[in-house]
């Protein structure tokens, strides 16, 4: 059996712990290797480590480091499709998005070559009378990345590439359910001329985490993950001092205007919902129909649901792949049962769905539920599968009340063709990211990723000019000079003012 270690101090280690933790092939359900979970040790001496590597790479030159992000990113590039492999073999999502989600990852180590840019810093000449005030940016020191398993190199490289650049040494705990891929990102920075102990992954479940928080010497913790666990993580790593950005979970609305364009609407709907089986946290998951146009997008998006192509993650005529794991799977379909127990309209049931020759593999089919409304726990609760719930609202400004009553507020978007309904919209949701007939609005790298409300605890979004504010500590300088050598010699005893 396949055994995933720790990448410590530049090389492959077992550590102290004896767990392991099933990794799945979620096509078949079998067990395809296994992730030792490290202890409190293993974490102390990855920080050691770290601890040790930083003075040597914080005196590096920024472009030093930008020129390190340039040969990381050539080498993503060069292995797209090994990451990608990796990535489906653990996730189960299909090649073609496993590859988009590589590259979305890569854009952030784009972004991070431009360093010595980021890092230059303020300067005020005559701040003051023969006064001068500057402001610089310093690493923190060690840092660390706690990853969800739905997207298992591009969360990573929200976080690594920032930290790094700022001149941080940075440790990641990636998801236990797909590891493997974080240990490729290792094997390729260390190929990029990272030195050692810069970049290091410790895995593990709880007690690494909780190593992480309560480590002295890690100055600041990223996590993405649920919203419970976030929680978590942010008020415990704040009372232990440390600096947290932690992201949670989702529930992402479309508003659909009778005025769309509903034949691009669907598709986009299509591959928001239904794409990477419902696993992204910009998912959408619930489709706000507003006004006449309700029927008409239910009798659309029905048949297109009932035809999505379900397979193994590798065959290139699946649009879908399976869940992640089989516990996942039980989570979802029960949100099924639940929807159907509350009164909800089951248009489309993906429960129950058995593959010729992949029975064992965790798949479910697309599902879509009409007439939702917002008391059901299938509109309140983040389910995280391939489940559509349609609201239907009045007019626009119930349909937005929607929106912004929701605990979770990541991403949301909207469907119109009229200008002014769409800035009414901008203008007025609470959420963190918006789309225009754009269904998921993922920010570009040099804009920055987050939601609010119940889907970030913290201060600073991820990446773009908000990740290297969070990986980098503030000083500023206000410095004047007493008469200098260029009067001539003195012989009183100088005094200021
Ligand atoms: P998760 O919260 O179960 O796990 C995330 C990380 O926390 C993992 O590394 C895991 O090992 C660790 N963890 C799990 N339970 C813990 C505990 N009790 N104590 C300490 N650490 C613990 O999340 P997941 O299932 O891996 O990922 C899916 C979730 O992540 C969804 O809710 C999704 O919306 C969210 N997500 C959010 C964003 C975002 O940008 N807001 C992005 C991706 C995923």
């Amino acid at each position: 059996m396949d055994i995933v270690q720790h990448f410590i101090g530049g090389s492959r280690h077992d550590g102290g712990g004896t767990r392991r933790a099933d990794i799945f092939d979620p096509t078949t359900g079998a067990v395809a290797r296994q992730v030792i979970l490290g202890t409190v040790a293993d974490l102390d001496s990855a920080v050691k480590v770290a601890k040790a590597a930083f003075p040597g790479w914080a005196a590096t030159t920024p472009l030093a480091r930008a020129r390190v992000m340039f040969r990381f990113r050539d080498l993503i590039e060069q292995h797209t499709n090994d990451l990608a492999s990796i990535i489906t073999s653990e996730h189960g999502k299909v090649l073609s998005d496993a590859a988009g989600e590589v590259t979305r990852g890569m854009e952030v180590v784009e972004y991070a070559t431009g360093a010595p840019e980021m890092l230059k810093g303020d300067f005020t000449e005559q701040a003051g009378r023969n006064i001068d005030a500057y402001s610089m940016r310093q690493p923190l020191g060690v840092v660390a990345g706690i990853t969800p398993f739905n997207f298992p190199v591009m969360v990573p490289l929200w976080m690594a590439p920032m930290a790094l650049v700022a001149g941080n040494c940075f440790i990641l705990k990636p998801s236990e359910r797909d590891p493997s891929a974080s240990m490729m990102l290792a094997d390729l920075l260390k190929q990029a001329g990272l030195p050692d102990g810069v970049f290091q992954v410790v895995h593990g479940d709880k007690e690494v985490v909780d190593a992480i928080l309560h480590h002295p010497d890690v100055q600041a913790v990223s996590f993405v993950g649920s919203t419970p666990i976030a929680r978590y993580i942010q008020q415990t790593g704040i009372g232990q001092g440390k600096r947290v950005q932690a992201l949670g979970g989702a529930k992402n609305h479309a508003v659909i205007m009778p005025d769309c364009d509903l034949d691009k609407t669907v598709d986009a709907l299509m591959g928001a919902a239904y794409g990477s089986a419902g696993e992204r946290c910009m998912a959408i998951s619930v489709a706000v129909a507003v006004g006449s146009v309700a029927d008409r997008l239910v009798e659309t998006l029905a048949p297109r649901v009932r035809a999505l192509r379900i397979g193994s993650g590798t065959d290139p005529e699946s649009e879908m792949g399976p869940l992640v794991t089989g516990v996942h799977l039980e989570k979802v379909s029960g949100y099924v049962d639940i929807g159907i127990a509350e009164g909800a309209k089951l248009v489309v049931d993906g429960r129950g769905l058995k593959l010729q020759g992949y029975e064992g593999g965790f798949f479910i089919g697309g599902t879509l539920f009409d007439d939702v409304t917002a008391d059901m726990r299938i509109y309140k609760e983040e389910i995280f599968g391939p489940v559509l719930a349609v609201v239907r609202a009045p007019d626009f400004d119930t349909a937005l009340k929607l929106v912004n009553d929701h605990e979770f507020g990541n991403g949301t978007a909207i469907f119109t063709r009229d200008g002014d309904t769409a800035r009414a919209f901008v203008h007025g949701v609470q959420a963190g990211m918006v789309g225009v007939n754009v269904p998921i609005p993922v920010p570009m790298a040099f804009h920055s990723f987050g939601g609010w409300k119940s889907s970030l605890f913290g201060d600073h979004h991820m990446h773009g000019p908000e990740g290297l504010r969070f990986f980098t500590k503030l000083k500023t300088v206000t410095s004047r000079w007493p008469t200098g050598i260029r009067a001539g010699a003195e012989f009183v005893m100088p005094t200021l003012g």
